[in-house]
């Protein structure tokens, strides 16, 4: 790996603005890795600046881009850790792979996470709930109008010290018209293109006093998938539900890292079909008493409200519920280091 003579003057240049936010800040390094004639080139540790690209790329024509997201926090004697790289890095691989885009092996994702985060390892913030968010990206860079892959790509990994997402209780609204990802589609990857084509119905959700749709499966829209950027869970007589994966949702990190914490405190847990109707029907007989969404950014957030668009309500019973909020203090406390990281969640930023 190559680190740029002028990073290390970049990076003690920068200052944290007082008010971080999420994912506004972008910390002054980005990694870089080129790929050209079938071979991955050095990695490059850069200061952080605007990069040049082709009108024609591929990527701005036919989405051959996808992305990851996770978070690195600050741990004692300032190391950074991360949180279950090796788990973006090989569902990276699976976006990569459906998209037709080359293989990047473990090692140089890896390296590149690692090393954002490692090389600003001061600027990792270190408040609860605050983390360096990481944000690794690839895209087809071969500059050609016709509809072919590309032959070339780049791969980035940008990061922002971050604030808590603060969501709040989520709003969500049935989305029955609309669908995210459909049986042999790309809605179980990472890959750009299913989040421009959510943007429609989330903005339709806001303006009618939701914070996200709740998106159905495709074909019957009957069952629960998950929302945009998160999966799902219910609640329902003691028991905690998810839709299963292998499918058409994306098979989040936060998701199997909820599932394996419930494993290990007694709650049950059962993967499978979650009927939409059957669920508003056990909200309001309250056999259903939580409902939350998890992923990267917001960890746990509870779910207040399942609204449909004719207007009904459904609300839950316990909102920041005894098992949402159980689950979460667990996980936060493994990621900021208060609790034995005893899945060996973990993993320590070097360069
Ligand atoms: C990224 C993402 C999630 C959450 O995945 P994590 O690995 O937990 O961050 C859930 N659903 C969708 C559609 C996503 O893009």
């Amino acid at each position: 790996m190559n680190v740029h003579p002028e990073l290390l003057p970049a990076i003690e240049r920068f200052e944290l603005p007082d008010e971080l936010g999420f994912g506004d800040t972008l910390a002054p390094v980005m990694y870089r890795l080129d790929y050209a004639d079938g071979a991955w080139g050095e990695g490059q540790l850069l200061p952080y600046a605007d990069i040049s690209i082709d009108p024609s790329a591929k990527v701005l024509h036919f989405a051959q881009v996808v992305f990851e997201g996770l978070k690195a926090y600050r741990g004692e004697h300032a190391q950074v850790k991360l949180f279950r790289p090796h788990m973006n890095a090989a569902r990276f691989n699976r976006s990569c792979a459906r998209m037709l885009m080359p293989e990047l092996p473990e090692s140089l994702f890896i390296e590149g996470v690692s090393a954002v985060s490692a090389c600003v390892a001061p600027l990792v913030p270190g408040l609860p709930g605050q983390s360096l968010y990481l944000r690794p990206l690839m895209f087809g860079t071969q500059p050609s109008l016709g509809l072919a892959p590309s032959d070339r790509f780049t791969f980035l990994v940008i990061a922002s010290p971050s604030d808590a997402l603060i969501t709040g209780a989520l709003r969500v609204v049935v989305e029955r018209g609309m669908t995210r990802a459909s049986t042999g589609g790309t809605g179980n990857v990472k890959a750009s293109g299913n989040y421009g084509a959510s943007l429609h119905s989330s903005m339709a959700a806001t303006d009618s006093g939701f914070n996200q749709p709740l998106w159905l499966d495709a074909r019957e829209q009957k069952y629960i998938e998950e929302l945009s950027a998160m999966n799902f869970f219910a609640v329902i007589g003691g028991e905690l539900h998810t839709p299963g994966t292998g499918g058409t949702i994306l098979p989040g990190v936060t998701r199997d890292s909820v599932i394996a914490l419930a494993g290990d405190l007694g709650i049950p847990v059962r993967e499978g079909r979650i009927a939409i109707d059957t669920l508003l029907q056990q909200i309001r007989s309250k056999q259903c008493t939580e409902a939350f969404a998890c992923g990267t950014a917001a960890v746990i957030a509870p779910i207040s409200v399942i609204g449909e668009k004719d207007g009904a309500m459904y609300e839950l019973a316990e909102v920041s519920g005894p098992v949402a909020n159980r689950l979460r203090d667990e996980l936060l406390d493994i990621q900021e280091g208060r609790a034995p990281d005893r899945f060996n969640w973990l993993y320590t930023a070097g360069m």
